[in-house]
């Protein structure tokens, strides 16, 4: 459990052009320190439109963020109008992927073959996908949470080897703490966090288990991360609304402090 880096990361969602995404990366670049990335590793997921300025920055400050897309084609190239694909993101250096958030189950109607193709071709191009599940609502209300976010990790994973597995990270984000302000409990995430990892241990085996990265996703902030932080199977946050905030998010990835 130790030896997991904690992965620390924003996903800006459909915000910040790319001039504003330059002046956010640059107030990251400052505000975070050597001692911090020693600590976790810190990524921002940004639209595809910022990518190359956010490469630029990168490349030419050396900073050690790191950067990755919000969606991924299932495909690599073809008649697939609109789509960005694998070999594109790659090109552009960009470490990791998300993969089925909510927001693109809910308004594209990505199911899980969807999902599990884009994780795929994430990983078919070198990208590691962070693949997003978790329960709404009503799921919750029923006290089915963990069959129901075991269920969408099985449908991500299918036919996925456990090599690529060992290295994907895995993002629990119950849909009703998505962009609500009601952050689960420390215990709710530590509930299905555990029993993510215990999954992984049936469909891989425990050492690709303990190597996998889960992290815990819903109106966190850096007044309730230390909390989260602290249960034994979470292993990072992904964070929207308060990642649009440089010194929030640097505050974030210092949850330790
Ligand atoms: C997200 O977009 O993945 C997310 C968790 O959003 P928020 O932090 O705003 O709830």
């Amino acid at each position: 459990e130790q030896s997991r880096t904690p992965l620390m990361a924003g996903n800006w969602k459909m915000n910040l052009n790319h001039l504003e995404a330059i002046a956010h990366t640059q107030k990251l670049a400052f505000g975070l320190t050597d001692k911090d990335f020693a600590a976790v590793e810190v990524a921002i997921l940004v639209p595809f439109t910022d990518m190359r300025s956010v490469q630029t920055l990168v490349d030419g400050d050396r900073l050690k963020i790191k950067y990755g897309a919000q969606d991924i084609s299932a495909h690599d190239s073809g008649a697939y109008t609109g789509e960005i694909s694998g070999p594109m993101l790659s090109k552009l250096k960009c470490s990791y992927v998300a993969v089925g958030h909510s927001e693109r189950r809910q308004y594209h109607g990505e199911d899980e073959e969807i999902v599990n193709a884009k994780a795929k071709a994430a990983f078919r191009n070198g990208l590691t996908p962070i693949v997003c599940i978790g329960e709404g609502l009503d799921v919750r209300k029923a006290g089915r949470q963990v069959p129901h976010t075991l269920a969408q990790l099985d449908g991500a994973l299918k036919d996925i080897p456990v090599a690529q597995a060992a290295t994907i990270v895995i993002a629990y984000e119950p849909v009703w703490a998505i962009g609500t302000g009601e952050v689960a409990t420390p215990e709710d995430a530590q509930e299905v966090c555990g029993a993510i990892r215990a999954r992984l241990a049936e469909l891989y085996d425990q050492e690709t288990a303990d190597a996998v990265r889960i992290q815990y996703g819903g109106s966190v902030k850096a007044g309730n991360v230390a909390a989260i932080m602290a249960q034994p199977d979470v292993d990072g946050a992904l964070v929207g609304g308060a990642a649009l905030d440089a010194d929030e998010f640097v505050k974030i990835v210092r949850f330790r402090d």
